[in-house]
């Protein structure tokens, strides 16, 4: 089966029980046991397993060619999840343009359980290799990188990774098995916010992580059931809803995105426009190689500082003010203040997130409005 197909048909679809073409929500927080020792079908408690969420596991499982899947109530959920594959004394190379979130997770709270970090621009296999330390245990990559979007050659991370022997992470939030497979290049785990494309409609919080080993399937299933950050019934199946149109979504994200990058590439108000799909981006050649597409966000440069910043985001009539991203409402925000205000803002400047930089969650309403609505936010009378 292809992709397209997978997404709609995995898992006890139509069910079992009734023929119901969806799979049902199983709104249960336990299950009745045929005998003492004998459950009826592996279920006994929601919070170790339940069928809804385990359908969406198995979706997202094979959409990224892995072995086993597992639904977070958030896709910070799944990372925290993840990350207690380590322990104190543990060291782990991370992107520095990570999401806000996954920093703060990192510095202000695993670091006080004596997990270390190293936040790096993952571009240069030297730079890399020279951060690795004895204790080094985990390479945690991001591409697209958010907000910069930023590339990271997987090739050359993998490789990396096997001849130190580090285990590889990658938050593939923005591309989306669709655009990448990264387990095809020979990543060890994929995380998601299944709140952005995954779901793609903003109305739950989700997330999942990916293994690729059975030793990995069973430390994940133990740290998910132990910590108790799994996704509920509902939530599990509005996610299986979104996934089963993902792809279409992200033709159309891409389709759309590419035309609001080139737009805004020509426009004399902006400075400059991140988008990996732009021949002038740095990371467009491997992009291009390792992608099926340049995804759905736009980041840009507006000029004249911070009024300008503030003046573009109050006059959007489409694009609405908004943090998270990956719906078919196209949002606009401001990193530095918004989705990003959790990094420091010398830390945020040093790795190239200005107050000028405005982000684009880029939807799937009609191109000339969305064009329209930017041009009359950049050129008000
Ligand atoms: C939003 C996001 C997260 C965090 O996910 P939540 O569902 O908001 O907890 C992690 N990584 C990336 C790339 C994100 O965009």
């Amino acid at each position: 089966m292809k992709f397209e197909t997978i997404a709609i048909h995995t898992g006890d679809r139509p069910d079992k029980a009734f023929g119901a073409i969806t799979m049902p929500i199983y709104m249960t927080s336990t299950f009745v046991f045929e005998d003492v020792g004998k459950t009826k079908a592996g279920y006994d408690y929601s919070r170790t397993a339940n069928p809804t969420r385990k359908t969406l596991e198995d979706t997202i499982a094979r959409l990224e060619g892995g072995k086993a899947g597992f639904a977070f109530a958030t896709g910070m959920a799944a990372e925290a999840t993840a990350i207690h594959l380590l322990k104190a004394g543990d060291h782990v190379i991370s992107g520095d343009d990570v999401y806000g979130g996954t920093y703060r997770l990192f510095q202000n709270v695993m670091q006080n359980f004596g997990v270390e970090f190293t936040f790096l621009r993952l571009d240069n296999r030297r730079k890399i290799e020279q951060a690795i330390r004895p204790n080094t245990k985990m390479l945690w990559l991001e591409t697209p990188s958010n907000p910069l979007l930023n590339i990271v050659d997987l090739e050359m991370a993998v490789d990396i990774a096997r001849k130190h022997k580090l285990m590889t992470v990658i938050d593939n939030t923005f591309a989306t098995p669709y655009l990448l497979r990264p387990i095809e290049y020979g990543i060890d785990l994929v995380v998601h916010s299944t709140t952005k494309y995954l779901n793609g409609h903003c109305d739950v919080v989700g997330g999942a992580v990916v293994t690729t080993t059975d030793e990995l399937t069973e430390r994940v299933q133990f740290l998910s059931n132990a910590m108790g950050t799994c996704q509920s019934p509902f939530d599990s199946w509005l996610v299986l809803r979104g996934i089963e149109t993902l792809a279409v979504r992200m033709r159309q994200h891409n389709e759309n995105a590419a035309a609001v990058a080139d737009y805004l590439n020509e426009h004399s108000a902006v400075e400059k426009v991140y988008y990996p799909g732009l021949k002038t981006h740095p990371g467009h050649r491997i992009a291009k190689k390792q992608m099926k597409g340049f995804g759905g966000m736009v980041s840009f440069e507006v000029k004249g500082g911070n009024r300008a910043v503030k003046r573009f985001l109050r006059n959007t009539r489409i694009f609405a003010l908004a943090e998270s991203l990956g719906g078919a409402a196209s949002l606009a925000e401001q990193p530095a203040t918004m989705s990003h205000a959790s990094m420091p803002k010398e830390f945020r400047e040093k790795i190239g997130i200005k107050d000028e930089l405005i982000r684009l969650s880029v939807g799937l309403e009609d191109i000339d409005d969305l064009i329209g609505d930017l041009k009359q936010a950049l050129e008000p009378d």
